[in-house]
C-alpha cells in the first residue's frame, strides 16, 4: 500500500481507507479487501468514477489514443515510473481518462535525463492525438502545464541549462495567508527572461520530438492498445505488460540515446 500511495499525506490515507470501507460495506463485506483499497487510491487521486458522463464515440477514441500515447512512451523511456493502470472511465471533475504511473520506490534525486523523460511522457498524449487524428484537442492542457513547469524549473532552479548556467533565477515567495499561492520575485533582466523562455521552449521541443519518434515507430502497437482500451475501458499493469511484450518481438529499433542531453549526471532536486 505504501508503495502505491507516494506523496499522499495522513489525511489522504484516512480518506482512502474511509472510501474503501464504504465500498466494502456496499459489497456486503465485513472486511476491507485489496480491491476496495485499490479503488480507494484512485478515488483519492482522481475522484470518483463518473460512468454517467456520456462521451461520444469520436471523443472516446481520442481519449483512448491520448492515454495509450502516455503509457507507451512511459514504458519505452528508461527510468519512467511503471504504468499501473490505463483507464478511459471519466473520474472526478476533469479527468476523462488517465494513465496511472506509480514509482517502485521513493526517490529523492532526479537526473536531468529522467526529468526530460518525464516531460516526454507528459507530452505524449498530445503527440498521439496529432499522429492519429491529424488534429489536436484541449485535452492536453494540464499535461502542457506540468511539462512547462518542469522545464522551467530545470532552467531556473536546477542549473540544467548550459546557456543559463548554474544560477538560480527568481526567488520563490510563499504567501501563506493566501493559501498555496506561490508568487515569484524576478531577480533577473528582461534579456535573461527572454533566454529562459527560449531554453524552456528548446527543452519542450526536444522532448516532443522524442515522444513523436517513439510513437511514430509504434503506430501498430498504438492501434492495438487503444483498441483494447476502447473495448474494455481499463487496462491493468499485467495486461499492459503483455501487450507491450508482444511488440518487443517485432524488432522495433531502440530509442536512440544520443538525443539525450549531454550532461547526464545526477543533480540535487
Ligand atoms: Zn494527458
Amino acid at each position: 500500500m505504501a508503495r502505491r500511495t507516494p506523496g499522499l499525506v495522513g489525511a489522504d490515507l484516512e480518506n482512502l481507507v474511509n472510501e474503501a470501507a464504504l465500498l466494502a460495506a456496499r459489497h456486503n463485506r465485513d472486511k476491507i479487501s485489496m480491491d476496495e483499497l485499490e479503488e480507494g487510491i484512485e478515488r483519492v487521486m482522481a475522484g470518483p468514477e463518473r460512468k454517467s458522463r456520456l462521451i461520444n464515440d469520436h471523443e472516446k477514441r481520442i481519449i483512448a489514443y491520448h492515454e495509450t500515447g502516455h503509457a507507451i512512451v512511459a514504458k519505452v523511456l528508461p527510468g519512467s515510473d511503471p504504468v499501473h493502470k490505463i483507464s478511459i472511465i471519466p473520474r472526478g471533475h476533469a479527468a476523462l481518462g488517465y494513465t496511472l504511473q506509480l514509482p517502485e520506490e521513493d526517490r529523492f534525486l532526479m537526473s536531468k535525463s529522467e526529468l526530460m523523460n518525464r516531460i516526454a511522457v507528459l507530452l505524449s498524449g498530445r503527440v498521439s492525438e496529432e499522429i492519429v487524428f491529424n488534429d489536436v484537442t484541449s485535452g492536453a492542457a494540464n499535461d502542457l502545464e506540468r511539462a512547462t513547469q518542469t522545464a522551467r524549473q530545470m532552467v531556473t532552479q536546477l542549473g540544467m541549462s548550459e546557456t543559463i548556467g548554474l544560477v538560480k533565477l527568481g526567488n520563490k515567495r510563499e504567501e501563506i495567508f493566501l493559501g498555496r499561492d506561490i508568487s515569484e520575485d524576478r531577480n533577473y533582466s528582461e534579456e535573461v527572461a527572454y533566454k529562459i523562455d527560449q531554453e524552456v521552449k528548446a527543452i519542450i521541443d526536444a522532448c516532443y520530438e522524442r515522444a513523436k519518434e517513439i510513437l511514430t515507430q509504434r503506430r501498430a502497437l498504438m492501434d492495438k492498445i487503444a483498441g483494447v482500451l476502447l473495448e474494455r475501458e481499463v487496462i491493468d499493469a499485467e495486461e499492459f505488460e503483455r501487450l507491450m511484450s508482444e511488440e518487443t518481438a517485432q524488432e522495433i529499433p531502440e530509442v536512440r540515446i544520443d538525443k539525450l542531453p549531454d550532461n547526464n549526471h545526477d543533480f540535487l532536486a
